[in-house]
Order: structure tokens, then C-alpha cells, then sequence
């Protein structure tokens, strides 16, 4: 995103300093994909993920998803997983019967990939999950990112086998369903993450978010487990590798 264009350097020392130590960024377009395989390349325990987010989904073509499919095949881009894909009916960028179609389109390409999926559901829980069963079994797995349902929904997203991401949005007061679903998933399927510029946990709500942070994300969800913050830590930490297969 535009909004770490003039310090990238220093965001990712600091999160280092702070002890993020793998960070995956994020494609939501074609030019975005290839701005996260050159920072990828760039930054050491760094990777990309490439894909075409639901905002952008009435502006893509056969063609946007040859160039997609390629780049994935150079194992110099380090990607890692294909995504954001999904469903948006809250700000409803694009149609949704457009949004669906290039949503499987895209699940398919992932299969064909051999890559984990960070799906984007918002507003769309019951069409996003509908989608998913039907394309399933997912061999290389996949994340329900910034996860913004009930235990009804996380219980369906475990059954496919997928990991819950859990952003800043856990240490907001008023986050009750996400309290509830941060404290009875199993942790062996959590997994943790920024989704910067966007919710930033308290106290820096409402600010750019940064990877540094992560540790505010994690501590909270320890309070809420009951359990240290070191072990939310490397068992995440854990959980990611496995997924994206990190070395
Ligand atoms: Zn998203």
C-alpha cells in the first residue's frame, strides 16, 4: 500500500526490532502483485502472496491471470499464497455475480497452483463458505483472513481445513464474537496478522497500522486464552510457516 511507501525500510526494521520475524505482503491487483514480489525480493524472511482482490474483480481478464499464473512459477518471486480473493458485499466495489465468478475462477487457479488461499470475506460469510465447499478439498490449505464471523462460521471455516487470522480488531472492546472465537479456536489453527494500513490495534486504533504492532494482537489474545504471550507467539508463528510453508 501507498501508505509505507516512504519509510519501508524502517517499518520493517522496527517490527523486526519488536520481533515479527516472517512477514507475508499482500497482492490485491496486478500491479500490487508485482509490487509485493519486488519487496518480497527485496527484504530477507519476507514473501508475497499475488491474486486479485473482490474489489477489483470487474477489472480483470484471461490475460491478467496468465501473467498471475506465471509469475507464480518463478520460484526466485517468492510467493507464498495466492490472495486476497473473495467475497465484499460491504463496500460492493464490484458486482457480486462478478465477485463470485472470478472468486472460483480464482480458487480453481490456486488448486492448479499448488498454493495455500488468504480469502477476503466481508458482509459475504454465507456465499464465501458456500463457494469454498464447493471447490474443496484444498491440498495446500488456505486462511480465512481478518476473520469477522461467529464460532457458527469459524467452525465451518476449520472443517475445511483452513486457519483463522486474527487482525488488531480483537483488541477493540466491542469485538464480543471475536473475543469468543479468539478463545475457543484451537491455536494450532491461529494465525495472526496486520492487514496495515487498516485496523491498528488499540491504543493506535484509527492510526496506519504497522507489523510492529503485531505484539499488542498477540498479548491480547494471550489475556484472552489465558495463557502466555510468548506461547500465542511461537505457536503462530509455527502455524504460519506450516501454512505458507516458510523456510
Ligand atoms: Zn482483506
Amino acid at each position: 500500500m501507498e501508505d509505507y511507501k516512504d519509510d519501508l525500510d524502517s517499518v520493517i526494521s522496527s517490527a523486526k526490532n519488536k520481533g515479527v520475524t516472517h512477514i507475508i505482503t499482500v497482492g490485491i491487483d496486478l500491479q500490487s502483485s508485482l509490487n509485493a514480489i519486488s519487496i518480497a525480493k527485496k527484504y530477507k524472511n519476507l514473501y508475497a502472496s499475488v491474486g486479485i482482490h473482490p474489489h477489483n474483480a470487474s477489472r480483470i481478464n484471461d490475460q491478467d491471470y496468465k501473467a498471475l499464473a506465471t509469475m507464480t512459477c518463478d520460484k526466485s518471486n517468492k510467493i507464498v499464497a495466492y490472495g486476497e480473493i473473495g467475497l465484499d458485499y460491504v463496500k460492493k466495489y464490484s458486482p457480486p455475480e462478478k465477485q463470485k465468478y472470478q472468486f472460483q475462477a480464482q480458487l480453481a487457479m490456486a488448486k492448479d497452483l499448488h498454493l495455500p488461499v488468504i480469502i477476503h470475506d466481508r458482509g459475504a460469510h454465507s456465499d464465501t463458505i458456500k463457494l469454498l465447499k464447493n471447490i474443496a478439498p484444498f491440498p495446500a490449505g488456505g486462511v480465512m483472513h481478518c476473520f469477522s464471523g461467529d464460532m457458527n462460521l469459524a467452525l465451518q471455516v476449520l472443517e475445511l481445513g483452513f486457519y483463522i487470522s486474527i487482525p488488531g480488531i480483537v483488541t477493540f472492546t466491542n469485538a464480543k464474537e471475536l473475543h469468543e472465537v479468539a478463545h475457543e479456536i484451537p491455536l494450532d489453527r491461529l494465525v495472526l496478522e496486520t492487514d496495515g494500513p487498516f485496523l491498528a490495534p488499540v491504543p493506535f486504533r484509527g492510526k496506519r497500522n504497522l507489523p510492529e504492532y503485531l505484539g499488542i494482537t498477540a498479548a491480547r489474545i494471550a489475556e484472552l486464552r489465558n495463557i502466555s504471550v510468548d506461547e500465542v507467539g511461537d505457536t503462530t508463528s509455527r502455524n504460519a510457516k506450516q501454512l505458507f510453508r516458510l523456510q
